[in-house]
């Protein structure tokens, strides 16, 4: 069997073109234009081009991107005092702190301070638990982004086997929540679990969320499943998921590549929770096809 290869790049354009047309009917009918806030803390590269991918995406929806910098010595105070003036902010129906922030700054802390109805990364306990417990709120954009591309290969959800490979608040657990929303029967394997292959090899869907390149490997794995790789690693051979996939698509029914998979869904998904936020703040129905 040669797995059918996911796409999450075209996947992605669709929502992000989708996104756009739908902001293009909010402003015709309102007049209101949805905007994104992102706050940068320091100088590291790879945070520096994600906000600048979010900023750009932004635009491109028709939505305004506002940004603020702080330096990588920026004290928590002055953090927490710019969270505050976007809480306030009317303009801004979303924020997003950019993780991971300077040593001297307690993540939790900011992300709790953020009004979970601009909470649009939905890292806030608030929107955790709406999550866990059927509400509407905000919720992450990479395990977002997963189901979306699970729901194109799997119409059918209910009943089926699924493992999440780990236990991350922003991936693995949302994670675990979807598909659990979906009646799926989950199972979450992380670094203590007791044969992690054996318990994978039961999955009909497999979202591998870890960190250790090449960790699923093809004998994981059942006939036919579908395989959703979020890993994003960093090696001499450039960057690969937490699966191997030259094995691993012999066998799959479905696979997502690194690059090109789950990784353009999460900006996707951010503009999406973005332009949900403009409308439920507006107090009109979100377009139901996002
Ligand atoms: P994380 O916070 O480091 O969590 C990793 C999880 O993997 C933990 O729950 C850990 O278990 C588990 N784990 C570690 N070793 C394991 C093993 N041998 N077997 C089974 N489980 C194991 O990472 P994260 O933030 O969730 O991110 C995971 C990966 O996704 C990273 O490569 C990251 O770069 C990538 N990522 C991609 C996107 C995207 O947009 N595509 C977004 C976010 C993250 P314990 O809890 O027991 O320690």
């Amino acid at each position: 069997m040669t797995a059918a290869i996911i796409d999450g790049k075209a996947r992605a354009a669709a929502l992000r073109a989708q996104v756009a047309s739908a902001v293009a009917v909010l402003h015709a009918a309102s007049g209101r234009v949805p905007g994104l806030a992102v706050v940068l803390v320091g100088e590291d590269p790879a945070s520096s081009v994600y906000v600048r991918s979010k900023a750009r995406a932004t635009r491109e929806a028709g939505m305004t991107s506002i940004e603020h910098r702080l330096p990588a010595t920026a004290s928590a105070d002055e953090l927490l005092a710019l969270v505050a003036a976007l809480n306030a902010d009317p303009a801004v129906d979303g924020i997003l702190v950019q993780l991971p922030l300077p040593k001297q700054i307690d993540e939790r802390a900011v992300i709790q301070a953020i009004d979970p109805d601009k909470d649009v990364d939905g890292f806030h306990p608030v929107n955790a638990g709406r999550l866990a417990t059927g509400i509407a709120g905000f919720v992450p954009c990479t395990p977002l982004g997963c189901l979306l591309l699970i729901r194109d290969v799997r119409p059918q959800l209910a009943g089926l086997e699924a493992v999440v490979i780990g236990r991350s608040n922003i991936v693995g657990k949302p994670m675990a929540q979807l598909l659990l929303a979906e009646s799926c029967t989950v199972t979450t394997v992380h670094s203590r679990t007791r044969n992690a292959a054996a318990h994978v090899r039961a999955a009909d869907i497999v979202v591998a969320a870890v960190g250790i390149p090449g960790l699923v490997t093809r004998d994981w794995i059942k006939p036919g499943a579908s395989v959703i790789d979020v890993g994003i690693n960093r090696t001499d051979a450039g960057l690969v998921g937490d699966v191997d996939f030259a094995g691993v698509s012999a066998v799959a029914g479905a696979i997502t590549p690194v690059p090109g998979g789950v990784g353009p869904m999460t900006i996707a998904c951010l503009i999406r929770n973005t332009y949900v936020s403009a409308c439920r703040r507006e107090g009109v129905t979100p377009d139901p096809a996002i």
